[in-house]
């Protein structure tokens, strides 16, 4: 497929029309290259849709695109995270020192920011290890897969639900509520310009992670959320997409119906797997049999484990649907087809 896809270094920031500005901020080291921030105008001063990496070249690629806009970052009257990965919230907390702003989240990531600020080093250590062993991960291959404890970003002041205005006096900027890539994932819909920031939910690209953490857990199911949550964007009709990464496109509707045969076809893909062998899969096992970006062996030992987490969630589905069924009481946990 023909990407569009541009490296940083030719991003700029852009008038978009209608009291919508968008400023690229860099993500460094990271292949994504960058975070599309938003500001969009009111008559009590510009809120921000995502803020950025919290890293000091991006402060500067923020404060600086803001002001080369006209924009003034210390009058912005507040951010808005479409979720709280920090790519898009690491900046916030920098934005309201700067301005004396506010910070919105939904109510679902701020639940688990707050959990995250309680999570002590040596907790996050052990949560890891015993979720890279129950999923089948052989000892070597789960220390090497360890990430370090993520940095929270900031506790927001303000907590949104479903449906919910964004305090933009004048303007209409309403919540949708999306889970999958984060139980507290939301898309902004600017309702007086027929526009949707979609954060992470709809790419033009590439699709957001969704998986399970711990990769056991049989009580969620992200990506049948995630499922639902692009059937809601859907529902709003052919609206211009302004999402956080990559660039933006015309008619969500139509790139949210491809995202849903995408991961259609790799549940379908995923249940004839387990229905040809003869022994139940553990996690890590049904991983290294699915298709990725690279090849499993050439993946890194952190990519692994977010392979893993994106595993989890299909079969995780595949359960919820009736399709396939983990096996009780057994260490690691394995998952094996029934007949359809
Ligand atoms: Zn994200």
């Amino acid at each position: 497929m023909k990407t569009r896809r541009r490296p940083y270094a030719e991003q700029r920031p852009q008038d978009l029309g209608g009291g919508v500005w968008s400023v690229p901020v860099p993500i460094p080291g990271n292949p994504l290259g960058y975070t599309l921030v938003y500001a969009v105008e009111s008559p009590k001063g510009h809120v921000l849709v995502d803020a950025g990496w919290n890293h000091p070249d991006a402060w500067d690629a923020l404060s600086g695109g803001l002001a080369a806009l006209g924009i003034d970052v210390t009058t912005v009257s507040g951010v808005v995270v479409t979720h709280f990965h920090p790519d898009h919230a690491g900046l916030a907390g920098q934005v309201r020192e700067a301005s004396g702003g506010w910070i919105a989240m939904h109510e679902n990531d701020a639940a688990l920011v707050r959990l995250m600020t309680e999570f002590a080093a040596g907790e996050h250590d052990a949560f890891q290890t015993d979720m890279l062993r129950r999923a089948g991960a052989d000892p070597g291959e789960a220390r090497q897969a360890m990430g370090g404890r993520p940095t929270p970003p900031a506790l927001p002041d303000r907590e949104l639900r479903d449906g919910d205005l964004v305090d933009l006096p004048g303007r209409k900027l309403r919540a949708v509520h999306t889970p999958g890539h984060t139980p507290g994932h939301i898309c902004l819909h600017l309702e007086d310009a027929d526009r949707l920031f979609t954060g992470d939910h709809v790419l033009p690209d590439i699709t957001p992670h969704i998986g399970i953490y711990p990769y056991d857990r049989d009580d969620v199911d992200p990506l049948s959320d995630f499922l639902e949550s692009l059937d809601r964007v859907s529902d709003l009709g052919s609206l211009d997409a302004l999402p956080a990464h990559e660039w933006i496109f015309p008619d969500v509707a139509a790139r949210a119906a491809q995202i849903r045969h995408h991961h259609e076809e790799k549940l379908e893909r995923l249940r004839a797997l387990l229905a040809e062998r003869p022994q139940p899969l553990t996690i890590w096992e049904a991983a290294a049999m699915m298709t990725w970006n690279k090849p499993w062996d050439e993946l890194a030992p952190m990519l692994r484990g977010m392979a893993a987490g994106e595993a989890a969630a299909h079969l995780r589905t595949l359960e919820a649907r009736g399709q396939i069924r983990r096996l009780a009481g057994v260490e690691p946990v394995r998952f094996h087809a029934l007949d359809s």
